[in-house]
């Protein structure tokens, strides 16, 4: 079953546990800010979620959400009104909703969590209140998006050691060294099913950026299809579900157009069962080449769901379509 959960209006505010958990002090949120030089994520391995069990059936429920763009309550601070629909207060009681009904889940935001709705005041901050909220919601993932890079490396390197799940992008790597910036991947085992997540974020950051280049300085972003590919190709037999988690949009833009986009990737990488995008503020769920494609429009106004149902036959677990 695939579904797009429109949130409710009625819904609690997040701000008085926000407060809560760090007036008790158990959050720990200094982080060492990092310099260009210094900084290595080296977060790997497989994450286990759940332990494996006798069962041959599993159902997993992949949750994501994407462009929050610095949403936390249902407020516009430009205008300094209501936006009914919007924020993670809202989002985290829609999945909270959805985890108590599917034990086995992976939360994933898409990216672009940072820049607008002021959100750009808190920059200071050790961890800023987006990652802090990410945190929070334990989410699983982070994807990177092209707005996380609108405030220079420092501010984006610290966010990343601030995130307490992993940080992922498959087509962003040193210009020096070739290695990865963040994960390009990262395997989950829930319940024994090995979960594969890949991730990427557009390649225009370099033109959008381009007159700051210090915040993306020693750092190329290579085509989604090419380095998707590659990931795919350098994780085989080490997954049993395999999904895409792109910040970019339908059929690409720019020197991507048509060829570069999630509907194109799908087309081309028929090992994806899933992809969860972003980036183009979009709604919409649909099937394209046999793969899912779902994006969960802007501010936390949706929250995307793809429950997968899997079966082990000779020792192998399968998705059934
Ligand atoms: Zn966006």
């Amino acid at each position: 079953m695939i579904q797009m959960k429109k949130k409710s209006l009625a819904l609690f505010a997040l701000f008085f546990i926000f407060v809560a958990a760090f007036a008790n002090g158990k959050k720990d949120l200094s982080v060492k800010k990092s310099s260009d030089k210094s900084f290595s994520y080296d977060k790997s391995g497989l994450v286990i979620k759940s332990p494996a069990n006798e069962s041959d059936t599993v159902q997993i429920a992949v949750i994501a959400t994407s462009d929050l763009h610095g949403h936390i309550y249902s407020w516009d601070y430009a205008v300094d009104s209501p936006l009914n629909g919007s924020g993670f207060a809202q989002t985290d009681s829609i999945v909270k909703g959805i985890k108590e009904k599917y034990k086995e889940n992976l939360l994933i935001d898409v990216g672009d969590l940072m820049q607008e709705n002021s959100s750009e005041l808190f920059n200071d901050c050790d961890i800023h209140p987006m990652i802090q909220a990410l945190n929070f919601l334990n989410y699983d993932a982070w994807i990177l998006g092209n707005h996380e890079f609108n405030y220079g490396l420092d501010f984006l390197e610290k966010n990343i050691l601030g995130f307490e799940g992993r940080v992922i992008s498959s087509n962003i790597k040193y210009a020096d060294s070739g290695k990865n910036f963040v994960l390009p991947y990262q395997i989950y085992e829930i319940q024994g099913v090995r979960l594969a997540v890949i991730g990427c974020t557009p390649t225009q950051v370099t033109t959008w950026e381009g007159s700051t280049p210090e915040h993306f300085q020693n750092l190329n972003f290579i085509s989604p299809m090419d380095s998707v590919k590659k990931t795919i190709k350098s994780i085989e037999g080490q997954y049993d579900v395999l999904v895409g988690a792109f910040h970019i949009s339908r059929e690409g833009e720019f020197e991507d157009e048509g060829k570069g986009g999630a509907f194109q990737i799908a087309k081309a990488c028929p090992e994806l069962d899933l992809i969860l995008a972003g980036h183009e503020h979009a709604v919409y769920c649909t099937e394209v080449n046999g793969t899912w494609v779902l994006e969960p429009g802007k501010f936390g106004s949706h929250v995307a769901l793809a429950t997968l149902d899997l079966k082990k036959k000779n020792g192998k677990w399968r998705l059934l379509k």
